[in-house]
Parts: C-alpha cells; sequence; structure tokens
C-alpha cells in the first residue's frame, strides 16, 4: 500500500515553510503597507508593483473546470520542469534513493535526478516502445521513490499501454509519475479520472505544447490533495509570476481555437505520414499520438545538414539507443509542412546525383 510518510524526506516533513504576507492576511483592504512593495505603482501602469497570489487560484479554477478535478488537487509549476525537480527535493534523498525512467524518454528526469545526487535506473523501452515490466519490476528496491512514464512518449509519439500503466499504479509503493505533455494529441485519454482510485499517481501535463504557451512557463501536476501540499510548501513561494498568471488566464478561455489548432495539427500529422511514406530514404514512420513524428532514414546526418542549409530545423535523435537514424519532427504548420517535405524531396535528387 502507497503510504506518503514512508517516501516523504525527513526534513520535508519537518519543513516549516515559508510565510508570505499574502499568506498572513488574506481579507480584503484598501491599503496594504505589509509586504514592501512599491505603494506608489509600477512604470507599467498594471497592478505588477504587488505580489501575486502565491497559489494561482483564479487560473486553477479555471483549470479544474476544463481538467474535471477540484483545484485543490491542482499544483502550477514555473513549468513541468518545476515540478519534476519539486519531487526530486520532497521525495529522494540525495545519495541514497533512486528512481526508474524508461528511456528513450524526456531528458529532464535524468537531469533533474543528478542535479539532486539521486541515482537513475534506466529500464529501456522494447523495441516496440513499450514497457519491459519485467525489467521494470526487476529494478525496482526498497529506496525506489518514483517511476517516470511519459505518454505519449518523447521522443518516439506513442503512447504507453494503459493495461500496463495501471499495473504499476496498482503493484509499486512509490509514485508513479505519468507525464501527459502531448495529452492533447492523443488517442488515448488522461489518467486524471484515475486519481480517485490511485494515491501514488501523479499526473504532469503543461501549457507549453497544444495550449501554445511555452513562453509563459506554466506546468501543472494533478495528484492527491496530500501530495499538492507537499509540492505547495516545498515551491518558491512566488513561482508563477503575476503576467503569467493573468496571461494563462485569459488564453484558458480559449477552449475552442486550441480545439480547433488539435484537430489541425493531428490532421497535418496524418497527411505529412502519408507523404513521407512516399520518399525512398524515408525507413520507418513511428505512429504518433503527439504533435511530431520519429522517423528513420537511412542518412539522418545528411538529411539534418540539408535540411539546415535550407533554414529548416528538426531534432537529431539518432545518437539515442532505439532511435538510431531517427530524426523528429515537429508538425508545422500546412505550409511548414509543405516546405519540409519539398525540402526533404529535394534531398532525394540531390543524393542521386
Ligand atoms: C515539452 C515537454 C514538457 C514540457 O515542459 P515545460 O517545462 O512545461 O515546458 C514536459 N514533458 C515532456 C515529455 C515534454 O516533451
Amino acid at each position: 500500500m502507497f503510504n506518503i510518510d514512508n517516501i516523504l524526506r525527513k526534513n520535508i516533513k519537518e519543513l516549516v515553510p515559508y510565510s508570505s504576507a499574502r499568506d498572513e492576511f488574506k481579507g480584503e483592504a484598501s491599503i496594504f503597507l505589509d509586504a514592501n512593495e512599491n505603494s506608489y505603482g509600477s512604470p507599467l501602469n498594471r497592478n505588477y508593483n504587488r505580489y501575486p497570489d502565491p497559489l494561482q487560484w483564479k487560473v486553477k479554477n479555471r483549470l479544474a473546470e476544463i481538467k474535471g478535478v477540484p483545484a485543490k488537487n491542482i499544483f502550477l509549476g514555473n513549468g513541468s520542469d518545476e515540478a519534476i525537480d519539486i519531487l526530486f527535493r520532497a521525495f529522494c534523498n540525495p545519495g541514497v534513493d533512486n528512481v526508474i525512467t524508461l528511456p528513450p524518454t524526456y531528458g529532464m528526469y535524468e537531469v533533474s535526478a543528478n542535479i539532486n545526487d539521486v541515482e537513475v535506473r534506466k529500464v529501456p523501452l522494447r523495441t516496440d516502445y513499450q514497457l519491459n515490466m519485467e525489467a521494470i519490476a526487476e529494478a525496482i528496491d526498497e529506496h525506489t521513490r518514483i517511476i517516470f512514464i511519459c505518454s505519449p512518449n518523447n521522443p518516439t509519439g506513442n503512447s504507453i499501454d494503459r493495461q500496463d500503466i495501471e499495473t504499476i499504479l496498482a503493484n509499486y509503493n512509490g509514485l508513479v509519475v505519468i507525464d501527459e505533455a502531448y495529452i492533447n494529441y492523443s488517442r488515448q485519454k488522461t489518467f486524471i479520472q484515475e486519481l480517485t482510485e490511485y494515491s501514488n499517481l501523479v499526473i504532469l501535463q503543461t501549457l507549453s505544447k497544444a495550449w501554445g504557451l511555452a513562453g509563459l512557463r506554466v506546468g501543472m501536476a494533478f495528484a492527491s490533495e496530500e501530495i499538492i501540499e507537499i509540492f505547495n510548501k516545498v515551491k518558491p513561494p512566488y513561482n508563477i509570476n503575476e503576467a503569467s498568471q493573468e496571461l494563462a488566464l485569459e488564453a484558458l478561455q480559449n477552449v475552442d481555437q486550441i480545439n480547433n489548432w488539435i484537430k489541425e495539427t493531428v490532421a497535418e500529422r496524418e497527411k505529412l505520414i502519408a507523404e513521407l511514406t512516399q520518399i525512398p530514404f524515408v525507413l520507418k514512420i513511428y505512429p504518433s499520438d503527439a504533435n511530431f513524428i520519429l522517423v528513420k532514414t537511412g542518412n539522418p546526418k545528411g538529411i539534418y545538414s540539408h535540411l539546415v542549409n535550407l533554414g529548416i530545423i528538426v531534432r537529431d535523435r539518432s545518437k539515442v539507443e532505439l532511435c538510431e537514424g531517427c530524426l523528429r519532427i515537429t508538425i508545422g504548420t500546412p505550409q511548414e509542412n509543405i516546405e519540409l517535405l519539398n525540402a526533404l524531396k529535394s534531398f532525394q535528387e540531390s543524393d542521386k546525383i
């Protein structure tokens, strides 16, 4: 059985969190002389002279409506990366505990582990990019605190089998983090509705991808109230700035626009896959539930340089284990995708000479 006290670091359990001026007085007032802010205003003519809401309730309440989950089960971070870092700082003792990652996958889990001096046990995906359940079971020991599952996975693009994730959630006593950065593009549904079922579940999502707000740095974690309280205790008091909160709230009114972009991106993805299949040096296109595709070619370096020369940048993943020969290509606008295809076809021609 999962019990948060078994994995929470002792220093975090005993931590007295920073108490800000905004924590100590929450009522209505007309004169605020409690936070050493500039009472005269800001040069920007907005209320940026005031500290922002430390718990971002307006944004969370709107997200609660959109996601169908209570606001108390939501944490907002300065990107998902902040949520990942807090997981290490709250639950993993440096030099003692370990986490499991399932490569090829998102690089931040390992970087964050290294920063926090936490051992990473890598259990590679199978060649079909699904979980190696036996190897995961073998890798777990009494110091394993977190298993990171990225679904849809970056850079492979596929969703992880739901039944396998549920098996881990039901049988593993540590935290199971499901990174759903690309869930909006997926045929699979989110695990958010499973939060009531599994107390060890943490779901990561972000405004950086489908919501088109990578520049604002707003990531989300969904988890039990008990876990969210730990996040809030450890985070810097004002981790989401006022401008980001205001703009995120404004953007979250435009659900229809986002849904249209998602539909268009998915349609473009399928079109691009169909077109790429016709190109002889494209050896394989992996099925994608994301806004990118992983494409195996005979000459990834040559194609990458050829595209760069034409001002088109893709991600070279050809050195990554299990992604040999692969480029990761983000789905662009229809016009960008046409230009990409033309550029690729011109490589095909020069290659023949
Ligand atoms: C892009 C991405 C994120 C998003 O990170 P932010 O810090 O929220 O921008 C998280 N996880 C994965 C797997 C990603 O590819």
